[in-house]
């Protein structure tokens, strides 16, 4: 790619004003409605507009949550409408302490207290985890059409409780539900534990009147991590309080949980005799297919945000897919990270990178000793393991001994200085000439780069 190519390329940031930041801001009053318009819109500055892209200042983290949750959607709509080109919103804070003061006050629901905003802020509904990106498998079919139903036909089976074992998606199919009843109904979603410490202040300030309302106020009750309560017999206490009042007037009440509901040891029976009395439904690890499906997905994910393809092949998809990773969130952990490392080299990555940038990842992995890096290569060209190590300069010797020091530079976490020692005591220099070498010949000299792969494979393997 010449200068010039180059140079369209980052065009795609550059600022080229089109957005009448003022006028949008009417529309989204109209559409909107004025309540929501002066206690969350009003104050919203543009701040940079790119081709696709629109950065907004917000006064505090707190909105920025809550207008994220809420109405990041309905703004970019009313935005794409002015340019089309727009794709996605970015967000930035501006800190100014009495203008904040000023907005609380200024809400329009009156006399904000300050126990109605802190539950504002842990109830918020995540837009990234919603049902058009939860990807369906066999060991989550079950939980998913449950959860569709639950949308179409709420408090019909009360209430959902939806069990399995970490980073499996509980949260990420409730809060699909959330979202989604979120159009039409009041929806509180919280995780247990905040439920708690929403509790315990109330308590302590004396507000436990307010705590009550505000909860019970809602018809779609989303609470996260139930387990959570196991062992506190006052929050026991609350809970089935809250419950039983959301529960006798029909609210939709949606539960997720590490277990099941009569293995929630340190529970009250009515508790659980509650919980397992609407529809109980589990999720479990995911198949081959379901993890496979998902990384297709991110991949999907990670092209339309960067505009850039991670350049992962099929085989090594499938090395992803078959790791022995049991939950989906230890998958993504492991796609970000491959993905990451593909995207600071030039080439395509083969499975023994990957093997390698997973390294510590494993847990039962084999330590890669520079012993074995020598042994190996010097097997490899059938070569005395002394005379590779040897002062002698003669290429069949120097190239051999290079490519292991590579290699050790590659594949260990060894220090140059280190390495040098190791190699009859050269100096750290030698290492660094070796590895800048064998770099440049990987490029250019075929073989070379083959027999460093190859190399690489025998050792990665056994
Ligand atoms: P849990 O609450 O069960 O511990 P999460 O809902 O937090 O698990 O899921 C962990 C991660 O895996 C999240 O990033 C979530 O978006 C993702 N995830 C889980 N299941 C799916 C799925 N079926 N499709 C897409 N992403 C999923
Ligand atoms: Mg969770």
């Amino acid at each position: 790619m010449d200068k010039k190519s180059l140079k369209i390329e980052t065009n795609i940031l550059t600022e080229e004003k089109i957005l009448h930041w003022e006028k949008i801001l009417e529309k989204l009053k109209e559409s909107m409605g004025l309540q929501i318009y002066t206690s969350w819109l009003k104050n919203i500055k543009l701040l940079k507009e790119y081709n696709h892209f629109v950065v907004l200042g917000v006064q505090t983290r707190f909105f920025r949550d809550w207008i994220t949750s809420r109405y990041a959607d309905k703004i970019l709509d009313e935005i794409k409408k002015h340019k089309l080109s727009i794709n996605r919103i970015e967000f930035k804070i501006q800190e100014d302490k009495s203008e904040n003061k000023a907005i609380y006050s200024n809400n329009t629901e009156s006399n904000v207290s300050d126990i109605k905003d802190s539950i504002l802020n842990y109830n918020r509904l995540n837009q990234n985890l919603n049902f058009d990106n939860f990807v369906l498998g066999e060991s989550n079919k079950l939980a998913y059409m449950s959860a569709k139903k639950i949308c179409t036909h709420p408090s019909r089976y009360n209430p959902l409780f939806i069990y399995g074992g970490v980073g499996l998606g509980k949260t990420h199919l409730i809060n699909s539900i959330g979202l989604e009843l979120s159009q039409k109904n009041n929806v509180m979603f919280i995780s247990a534990e905040r439920f708690m410490y929403q509790f315990i202040k109330s308590i302590k300030k004396n507000e436990m009147v307010k705590f009550k309302d505000f909860f019970r106020k809602a018809n779609v009750f989303i609470i996260d991590d139930i387990q959570f309560i196991r062992g506190k017999e006052g929050l026991q206490e609350e809970f089935f309080h809250t419950f039983n009042s959301l529960f006798d007037k029909s609210s939709q009440i949606i539960i997720s949980s590490d277990r099941a509901p009569n293995k929630l040891d340190r529970v009250q029976e009515r508790i659980k005799s509650r919980l397992s009395g609407g529809l109980v439904v589990d999720i479990g690890t995911p198949d081959y297919e379901l993890k496979y499906k998902i990384l297709k997905m991110k991949i999907k994910e990670f092209e339309s945000t960067f505009k850039e393809y991670p350049n992962l092949n099929e085989t090594v998809i499938d090395f992803i897919a078959k790791d022995q990773n049991s939950n989906i969130r230890e998958l993504i952990g492991v796609f970000n990270r491959i993905v990451a490392f593909s995207k600071m080299g030039k080439k395509q990555l083969s499975v023994d990178d990957c093997k390698i940038i997973l390294k510590d990842v494993y847990k039962n992995s084999k330590v890669i000793t520079i012993e074995k890096i020598q042994n190996v290569t010097s097997n490899f060209y059938s070569l005395n393991l002394q005379e590779m190590l040897s002062q002698r300069r003669s290429r069949p010797l120097a190239r051999p001994r290079q490519i292991a020091m590579f290699l050790a530079k590659k594949l260990t976490t060894r220090s140059l200085p280190e390495i040098g020692r190791k190699f009859a005591n050269r100096d750290h220099t030698t290492v660094i000439h070796a590895v800048k070498t064998i770099d440049k010949l990987c490029i250019n000299n075929e073989e070379i780069r083959k027999n460093v792969e190859d190399i690489k494979s025998i050792i990665l393997s056994d």
